[in-house]
Formats: structure tokens, sequence, C-alpha cells
């Protein structure tokens, strides 16, 4: 795997990143981080997703945290060793992620050091075009999303387990990505995407309130689908709504918009993946597209 990794200060080769045993991200998961791609070597919604790594770490009490200057910079270094040292010329999963930092091995906050910033540059393995053209199954888990009063799903922390326990459920059903819903038994999201259905036209995607990531892709489809006229509302969605929608999709920034298919043993719509889907990808497409266009040196 060809990776390239900022940590303390330095870009070094993926294999020889390494990271105390005292850090409190690899002890306690006490950590943040945000995943985003490259497109054309420009790391698209990049301001977003700095501003969602800081307001992560609010949530969690980090009192200390890099200057998102810092962070920015830290990106840039990254992609540009791993540009400079690539065989050819490809795209990148960008990893950045701030532990609480190292310190005893003791759970107060208060004893961590300074805050520990990684950037994890990677070769983007995209999902294969075959599966825009097909759609992936979704298993509705059993595994309840975490209440916002527990470990609030808006705060992304390295904390994951809640996630890879969905996630490990679906695999085992055959499925592709799990499907999880909050305390109150309405939809929340999956393990690493948010969830849209499309029902007579109109676009539906849980609340905020319904505890989830804020997706950044999550706000993007939402805004195209405004402005293209189409109705889109956020509102609480049961598994039954999911399962009788005329389309669903999955949305992440390395997934971009992924059709749904199946639902469990249920076929979604007729099958195929749903117009209104493609249409709105279509779109997410363009304006990455006008994002890089406006980047480009
Ligand atoms: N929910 C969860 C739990 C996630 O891990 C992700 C992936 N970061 C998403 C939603 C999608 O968020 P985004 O569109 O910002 O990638």
């Amino acid at each position: 795997m060809t990776a390239w990794v900022f940590i303390d200060g330095e870009v070094v080769p993926g294999d020889r990143a390494m990271i105390p045993v005292f850090d409190r991200g690899f002890l306690y998961g006490d950590s943040v981080y945000e995943v985003l791609r490259t497109y054309r070597g420009v790391p698209v919604w990049l301001d977003d997703h700095l501003g969602r790594l800081r307001t992560s770490g609010e949530r969690l009490g980090f009192d200390r945290f890099p200057p998102l200057e810092a962070v920015g910079d830290a990106v840039t270094r990254t992609l540009r060793r791993a540009d400079a040292e690539a065989a050819t010329a490809t795209d990148w999963y960008i990893r950045i992620v701030v532990t609480r930092g190292g310190g005893p091995v003791a759970l107060a906050p208060s004893l961590a050091e300074a805050p520990r910033l990684l950037v994890l540059v990677k070769e983007l393995t995209a999902p294969a075009a075959a599966l825009y053209e097909r759609g992936i199954g979704l298993a509705i888990v059993d595994i309840v999303r975490n209440p916002a009063g527990a470990l609030d799903p808006a705060a992304k922390s390295g904390n994951y387990l809640n996630n890879i326990l969905a996630l490990r459920q679906a695999l085992a059903r055959g499925a592709d990505e799990a499907l999880m819903c909050n305390v109150d038994g309405f939809v929340s999201e999956g393990a690493s995407s948010n969830v849209f259905v499309v029902r007579e036209g109109i676009l539906h995607t849980p609340p905020t309130e319904a505890g989830i990531l804020h997706g950044i892709t999550r706000s993007k489809v939402l805004a195209l689908a405004k402005a293209s006229g189409m109705g889109a509302v956020e509102d609480d969605l049961s598994p039954a709504d999911v399962r009788g929608a005329d389309e669903v999709f999955i949305s992440s920034s390395v997934r971009e918009l992924m059709p749904v298919t199946r639902i469990d043993d249920d076929v979604v719509g007729d099958g195929a993946p749903g117009e209104a889907t493609r249409r709105l990808h279509a779109a997410y497409r363009a304006a990455i597209e006008q994002q890089v266009r406006r980047s480009a040196p």
C-alpha cells in the first residue's frame, strides 16, 4: 500500500509512521477525525472537513486543538509528498486525526499532554463503477446508534465500535452496509454513511436530531436537491419507510451517492438504481468538478 503520514511535524512513509502506546487515541479512542478525498489532486470540501473536525473537538471538550491553518498545511504537505513520489498520477484518500495526546494511563482528560495531529494519505480505492450500476444491499441491524446523550454521533470521534459492531452484523448477513436505528426506533444512519430515500419524487433524510453525523455529502445533497426544485425534507423515517421507498441511497465523501437496491430480503423499487438518485449523483459530481476547477492553479 502506498501511503504517507504527517506525524509529529514530519511527513514519513506509511510503514514508518508510529504512535506511542500511551497516546489516548490508541488507549481510549479519545480522538476526532475526518475522511475526505482528492479529485485530480484537489482535496474537495477541505474547509467543511476542517470546520467539522474543530466542532467534533469542541463537542468532546478538547480544550487544546491544533490551529486549523496548521492542519490544512499538514494536509497540503502530505499531499505534496504523495504526489511527488507516486509512480503514476492517482487520487488520494485523506484521513486527518487529532488525538487528545499522550499522558499517564488514566482517564481524566486534564492529564492529556499536547494534542497529536496525524494526516494519513493513501491511494484511494473508490467503489467499483459496477456498484453504482447495480446498487448495494443494506441490512437494518439491531445494534442501536449511540444516543446523543451517551456519545453524540455528531462528533466524529475515533471511537467507532458502535459502527464496527453494526457493520459486522450487516456483513454477516451478506449486506454491504448497515443501517442503524436510534433508541426511539427511527432510522439514524449507516455505519459510515448517511441515508436518503425518495418517495413520490420527494427526498427524505433523517434530521440531525435523529442522532447522526452531520455528513458533508449529506448537506451538499440536500442543497442540490433544493436548488433543483426537488422537495427535500429532513424528517423521521421508520424502517418501514425505508423498505417501502421508491429509491434509497447512502452518501459519504468516498462513496459519494451510492444507490441501495436491496434492504435485507426486500428489493427497493424495481430493483435497479433510481432516476432521482442518478440525477442527484450527477449534480453532486458537477459541484465537485466546479470546486476542482476553482482550486486548480
Ligand atoms: N455517518 C457516519 C457514521 C460516517 O462515518 C460517515 C463517513 N464520514 C458519514 C455519515 C458520511 O459523512 P461525510 O459525507 O461527511 O463523509
